[in-house]
This record gives C-alpha cells, structure tokens and sequence, in this order.
C-alpha cells in the first residue's frame, strides 16, 4: 500500500506520516493543475490523502490504481463529478430520478447502525426469513468503501434502523424501505417492511426475502434505483448478489457529501 499526500494547503499534516509508511508528496500548482513530475510520482499510489487539493480527471488518470480519496479534515471521500460519471455506476440515474439530491449515513463504522430485527408472529414467518434478512445486511456490510456497519440489537429503543414484517402488501410489492433525512441530506433513521407473501398471497422464500432485503437495504442506505435490470438496485430485480455496478454506487454516494448535487 503506497498513499500520496496532498498536503500543499495543511503542512503540518506532513509530521504525522507513520515513518515506514510508502508514500510520496505531491501538491498542485497554482493553476490547480499537477506538473508531470507529480503526476509520475502517484503512478503507484492505492490512496490519496488530501487536504484541500484538487482530485479530478487528470490526477485520477495518473494513479489507475488509486481505491481511497481520503479529505482530511472533512469525514468524507471526495472525488469530481465528472470523474464518478466515467465510472461504471448508476449515480446519474439516480440523480435524475430524485432532482440531485443525495441522502445518506454519516460515516458509522465505530458505532455501527443498530438494527431492530426481532422475530415475528406474521404469518408465514420463519427464523430462515429472519436470517435471510440478517444476511441482507451483511452482504451490504462485506462491500468495501462504504463506512456504515450494522449491529443487530433486541430492543427497538434508541435503534437506527427497525426491521417489521407484514403478511403482504396490498400492491405489487415484497418490501419497502422508509428514511427520514434532515435538510443536508444526512439520514437519521431508517424502517424497513419485509413481506412473508407476495401481495397475491403466494409464501416468500428465504432466497426471495434475501433479495427483496437486499434491494431495500440499498434504498435504506440512500441508493435510488439503477437503469440496468442486471443491478440489485433495479426496480424489480430478480438479482441475487449485490453487482460491481452496486458497490460502485454505493461506494461513490458514499464519497459524497449528501445535499444538492446538481451537474454543471
Ligand atoms: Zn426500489
């Protein structure tokens, strides 16, 4: 692992490098734009670490490895538009489907998002569509790059998230997931309804309640839905494992800072 410091606007930062840590320095020039010897120096780098430098194209295309853009100083990732929207995600339907707004956690990985996922006494409820549910979360959680972990606790007092199980729908639909955000686009809490039936009263599975989970974890994470049906995030996927193009969504939403986002 080799980082590149981006220091230029916060020096001091340069003392606090762990001295057997690979790294080089570079700064921007006073156009904003790197010099080539910059631009060769983070040709091996799997991290950036900035402080108020600029990340855009040009920088990003010098470091191909390149996985973390850490902002010092600010608690989030943050890469160009422009560059997220030459990656393969579906952010920008997304961000069409909902007037450039993004919503999401705030980073919880020390104090993860306490999950209210209790047994149930709807009918056609068993403990397999409890763990499928438990496992939705997991998976979600195991995607690398987004700085949200879930606990799974027994009391609904003073939980993130609540899970709530209802025999059916009375329209097409398996699950849903409710968020309430405040007015910077951060999340706050979230309710997520599972279905034991299809609304015409056919018993889901275990391997269906996964997938309908999964999908509407994504929602209770923030994502909107992909244009692509081979995505878990599709509207009505049938999809079973979250896709490169999920992670990938969830990884730069989650490099964002929430709110209006609207594209030049
Ligand atoms: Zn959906």
């Amino acid at each position: 692992m080799k980082v590149a410091f981006l220091t230029k606007a916060r020096p001091e930062t340069l003392d606090r490098i762990p001295a057997d840590l690979p790294h080089v320095v570079v700064h921007a020039g006073p156009d904003g734009t790197y010099g080539p010897e910059a631009l060769a120096a983070v040709a091996d780098v799997d991290a950036l670490m900035v402080s108020a430098e600029p990340v855009g194209e040009q920088l990003l295309a010098a470091c191909p490895r390149v996985k973390i853009v850490q902002r010092m100083g600010v608690g989030y990732n943050t890469l160009e538009l422009e560059a997220i929207a030459r990656r393969d995600t579906y952010l920008g339907a997304m961000l069409a489907a909902n007037d450039s707004f993004l919503r999401r956690w705030p980073a919880r990985v020390d104090r993860p998002l306490r999950v209210y996922l209790p047994e149930s006494d709807v009918p056609g409820y068993t403990v397999e569509m409890g763990q499928a549910a438990r496992n939705a979360f997991a998976r979600w959680e195991r995607v690398g790059g987004i700085p949200v972990s879930f606990e799974v606790v027994d009391d609904s007092a003073g939980s993130d998230v609540q899970v709530r199980w209802i025999e059916h729908f009375s329209f097409e639909r398996a699950g849903q997931a409710d968020i309430v955000w405040d007015r910077r686009g951060w999340i706050v809490e979230g309710t997520l309804t599972l279905a034991t039936h299809t609304f015409t009263g056919d018993l889901l599975g275990p391997d269906a309640v996964y997938t309908v989970a999964l999908h509407e974890i994504g929602h209770l994470l923030g994502l909107g839905h992909s244009d692509d049906p081979r995505d878990v995030m599709y509207p009505s996927t049938e999809v079973h494992d979250l896709t490169l193009r999920d992670r990938q969504t969830a990884q730069l939403l989650y490099g964002l800072p929430p709110g209006s986002l609207k594209l030049p």
